[in-house]
């Protein structure tokens, strides 16, 4: 194929005990997945009872991943830069309108990620009913660990998720307590597009989110697989 300049490089993320990346294709995330964070944000209604889950993306360039202290660029426009730590579903594999007893085939592994947002543009967004895409889909916006294969780890259901920013504890909560279960989030996202090998999903928060600075140092883990350490520049 010949193209006017060279194409992009796709953005690789490391595995655990492998020297092959993971090629990332497209990224998507699920918002309000926890009833805790529905409730610090104002979403009563939705931590009440079980909505459709909803979605957002961020384009497949925003991920900054590392399997040491992963450097993240604090973004510009911004007052307000929110961690929310996520455990992330990697795709080896698509498809369709999948029942929820096939979605769990379509994944290669897990991690644990960053979820940032310029919370004070979010909010805008929503006050005017704009796109949320300049609040979550910037560069260095899906902060990444190393992806641990599920040949590893076997399916995850439950266990804690936890941040510590600046070694102390921000953000603890159990995979338990998502109202939308992993196959489910698999499930249904595929009734609304194709998924396909390379994609990630980010799960959803636990309570507890708040404001990133410049120099700050956040840890991220989920009991089972690798977490990760990133720096705040
Ligand atoms: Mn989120």
């Amino acid at each position: 194929m010949n193209y006017v300049f060279p194409p992009s490089a796709l953005t690789g993320v490391p595995i655990v005990a492998a020297s092959a990346l993971f090629p990332v294709r497209r990224v998507f995330c699920v918002g309000r997945n926890y009833a805790d964070h529905a409730r610090e944000m104002g979403a009563l209604d939705q931590a009440d009872g079980r909505e459709p889950p909803f979605f957002f993306s961020k384009p497949g360039d925003a991920v900054v991943a590392g399997s040491g202290e992963i450097v993240v660029n604090y973004p510009p426009q911004t007052n307000n830069l929110h961690h929310e730590v996520e455990l992330v579903v990697a795709l080896g594999a698509g498809g369709a309108n999948l029942a929820v007893d096939a979605a769990n085939k379509l994944i290669f592994g897990y991690a644990v990620g960053l979820d940032l947002t310029r919370r004070d543009l979010q909010a805008k967004a929503k006050e005017k009913g704009h796109p949320w895409d300049m609040g979550k889909g910037f560069d260095h916006s899906a902060v990444l660990g190393e992806i641990t294969p599920v040949a590893q780890c076997g399916y995850l259901e439950r266990g804690r998720i936890w941040l510590t920013v600046n070694g102390q504890l921000k953000q603890d909560g159990d995979l338990s307590s998502m109202m939308w279960k992993i196959p489910e989030i698999i499930a249904n996202l595929s009734t609304f597009v194709r998924l396909e090998a390379g994609d990630l999903i980010y799960t959803g928060t636990p309570a507890g989110v708040g404001p990133l600075l410049r120099g700050d140092v956040m840890t991220g883990g989920v009991d089972g697989i690798a977490g990760f350490s990133a720096r705040m520049v």
